[in-house]
């Protein structure tokens, strides 16, 4: 039997038979794991209050030479994110990070700068420094950036001129594209979303800039509405799947 530390955060926790709960969690040196926490339905003791979602902890887990989940030995909190647990909303908008990370990470694959990106947002998210929009703005751009799906904002789809050089104030985006449509290359007749350049170069900053300078971007109701919406069209249909909770975020959303 081998045994590994790593600090991880709680994406899932699911109940495993009378006594156990089988937890899948993000570690920051194995990527996405399922463990299981034996003992912790049934003694108030064993994990007591630490494994909770969203929560940051330190864990130390065994894994044995046969076949089956590795086994959660020790579990130590670090960030609890009250703030967090007790708003429906935030527990909406990390409840939809969450999702994204555990349905399009494959187990096992290590992946620091998504792990980095996650902690950053539930740490802003529960300090309610910044707004819950422009997290999940922020937080969805950087995800579709480190899973190699960014939406092409730089230049038109079709004949590559600079977006600075389109000269409309709102531009076509091409979902099926991934990508904007200058107003030569605009389709006149199919239905397509148009985007503000404004929003156009707020994304295109964030994509690029650091965490810390990025969240303290202000950005109108609209522009954080407008940028919203755009993003959580965006990535669904990339990723092929509508998250069950962006649904229920949206069910709950008062813009
Ligand atoms: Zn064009």
């Amino acid at each position: 039997m081998s045994s590994y530390s790593t600090p991880a955060i709680v994406l899932r926790k699911i109940d495993y038979g009378e006594y156990d709960f089988v937890i899948t969690l993000f570690t920051l040196k194995k990527g996405k794991v399922s463990v299981i926490a034996k003992s912790a339905k049934k003694s108030k003791k064993r994990f007591a209050g630490v494994l909770e979602l969203f929560s940051i902890i330190d864990v130390v887990c065994n894994v044995g030479r046969r076949k089956g989940l590795p086994v959660l030995q020790e579990a130590t909190l670090k960030y609890p994110f009250p703030n967090i647990r007790t708003s429906m909303l935030k527990t909406a908008y990390a409840s939809y990070w969450a999702e994204l990370i555990n349905e399009w990470m494959e187990s096992g694959q290590k992946q620091v700068q998504l792990y980095q990106l996650f902690q950053y947002v539930l740490r802003e998210l529960d300090s309610s420094r910044a707004s819950e929009a422009a997290l999940s703005i922020l937080f969805q751009i950087k995800f579709l950036t480190i899973s190699g799906l960014s939406p092409n904002l730089r230049q038109c789809s079709v004949c590559r001129t600079e977006v600075e050089k389109i000269k409309e104030t709102r531009v076509q985006f091409d979902y099926a594209n991934g990508g904007i449509l200058c107003n030569e290359c605009a389709s006149k007749t199919l239905q397509k979303p148009f985007l503000s350049k404004g929003i156009i170069k707020q994304l295109l900053w964030m994509e690029k800039g650091d965490l810390v300078k990025a969240v303290r971007i202000k950005s109108s109701s609209d522009a954080l509405r407008e940028g919203s919406e755009f993003l959580e069209t965006f990535v669904p249909y990339h990723l092929g799947k509508e998250p069950r909770s962006l649904k229920f975020l949206q069910q709950i959303r008062k813009w």
